[in-house]
């Protein structure tokens, strides 16, 4: 009898803990309050979240306070809850006009402003071969503007030519020059495509954070036939610079980073690390009924709210791994935040066994969750299971040619060999009803169906306590293409 009852309990153990797990996270999740962090984050009054305005700095705080309130813990020393990360926003100029060799040169069309002041002056001009220590020997460059050969002998790759710009200024800088021109043609890049790509507002990670923006003019000059540099080889004479309104400027930005401690005494050293990045697109091009404000309801201001009820539920139940939450920054600028992170984390990634993150473009189908990633790991059946206990079914990505997995933050860490799905709204396809408001200011929550989104925000937490308390450590399917990083990482 005794045997009888211990082998029916263990039977039915799994499916009554499950059932009061789901219990729990239903008590947990209150539709009201969820809906309202949920209102909030979507606002008018956030301007769309961009990460280059202040208006982020406030969703932020928001974030930190809900994590506080409910009990994570902060990973940093100072208990500020952020992770900061030093960005550099630049815009093109309004106006960039130089003159040497009896031509002028037009910003975005020959010419592009890539660092510097404003300027109008005419001013003497040397001309040094790559522009490289050795080619300053016995030259005399105090207060004249250095004109060079773009890259290096060898060295043309994209990377390599700004690489060697960045080296170029600062030794530019070092002997007095008054500023820097780069005689663009190099074969690896063709001009149309770094006009295309250079010359628009951009935010990048600061490499140099300690370092001082550039004091002085730094133009690329197209010179695609190579005329200019035998033109150059032969006269000093002066050049005419006249910039204005080129935007160079350092901003802090903030992942949002708490933790839930662990359970279990040994599986509590590791992390399920639960993530989606609070940024948007901001303010920009009004639509058809003059909304200008891009509100990311669905990208990803749902999301967020996922890892604010991860904080509440999990303080309360924590499971046997710890769960760290990240909201990110910058995703839409380039997957920025978490690339910081990626290359800065804030606890060892190798402790970091899996990445449940949430991004999305949209729905269609609110019967499903649509999971990027499903069908390339281990824990694939917890998260069937988990959808399935809330009425919904999970499908894998229904959009491969799309590229969706490579194009969220969770491809920072599946790189790294950490196995990371995107846990996103149901969509079977990425047709006209999910376009219709991808990147649209009408992205906004009073067209979203709230009900979905509390069955969506509920499925997402019973995944990850599933895989939290999953002793096994998930793996990526044999052969996927982040399997050997994971390897390397994790070392088996
Ligand atoms: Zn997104």
């Amino acid at each position: 009898m005794q045997k009888q009852l211990t082998w029916l309990l263990c039977l039915f153990l799994p499916v009554y803990q499950s059932l009061g797990q789901k219990a729990a996270i239903e008590e947990s999740v209150d539709s009201l309050e969820a809906v309202s962090h949920f209102t909030f984050l979507a606002s008018d009054e956030l301007k769309g979240r961009d990460a280059a305005r202040m208006e982020i700095d406030i969703a932020a705080r928001y974030i930190k306070e809900q994590f506080r309130r409910f009990g994570a813990k902060p990973v940093d020393e100072d208990g500020s809850y952020y992770q900061f990360i030093p960005f550099r926003q630049s815009a093109p100029p309004t106006q960039g006009t130089v003159s040497f060799a009896e031509k002028t040169f037009n910003h975005g069309d020959d010419l592009l402003v890539l660092d510097g002041p404003d300027i109008d002056q005419e001013l003497d001009m040397v001309y040094l071969g790559f522009g490289l220590e050795e080619d300053y020997a016995e030259k005399e460059v105090e207060g004249k503007v250095v004109m060079v050969k773009v890259g290096a002998p060898n060295r043309f790759n994209p990377t390599d030519l700004f690489a060697m710009g960045r080296e170029k200024i600062r030794l530019a800088k070092s002997k007095g020059a008054a500023g820097l021109v780069e005689l663009y043609n190099a074969p690896t890049t063709p001009w149309g495509l770094v006009v295309n790509f250079l010359n628009r507002p951009q935010m990048t990670l600061d490499e140099n954070p300690d370092e001082e923006d550039a004091s002085l003019p730094y133009l690329w000059v197209k010179d695609t036939g190579g005329e200019l540099v035998k033109k150059m080889e032969k006269i000093d004479g002066q050049i005419h610079l006249s910039i204005k309104g080129k935007v160079n400027r350092k901003i802090q930005g903030r992942n949002v980073v708490a933790y839930i401690p662990g359970t279990d005494q040994e599986l509590s050293t590791t992390y399920v690390m639960l993530s989606a990045h609070y940024d948007h697109l901001g303010v920009g091009r009004p639509n058809a009924e003059g909304d200008s404000i891009y509100n990311g309801a669905r990208d990803n201001a749902v999301g967020t709210v996922a890892l604010i009820n991860a904080a509440k539920y999990f303080a309360q139940h924590p499971p046997k791994r710890s769960i760290l939450l990240c909201a990110w920054t910058a995703e839409e600028k380039g997957l920025l935040g978490s690339a910081f992170f990626s290359k800065n984390p804030m606890v060892p990634l190798k402790d970091i066994i899996f990445n449940l993150n949430i991004d999305n473009a949209g729905y269609n189908d609110t019967s499903i969750v649509t999971v990027i990633g499903l069908g390339r790991t281990s824990v694939d059946p917890l998260i069937e299971e988990a959808v399935a206990e809330f009425g919904l079914k999970a499908i894998p990505d229904p959009a491969p040619e799309q590229g969706l997995y490579d194009r969220s933050d969770n491809v920072n860490f599946a790189r790294e060999g950490i196995p990371a799905p995107t846990f996103s709204l149901g969509f079977t396809a990425f047709d006209e009803k999910v376009a219709r408001h991808y990147h649209q200011p009408s992205d906004r929550y009073d067209n979203f169906d709230l009900a979905y989104a509390l069955l969506y925000w509920k499925s997402y937490l019973l995944s990850a306590e599933k895989i939290a308390n999953e002793t096994d450590q998930p793996m990526w399917k044999e052969g996927d293409k982040y399997e050997e990083a994971a390897k390397n990482l994790y070392g088996f």
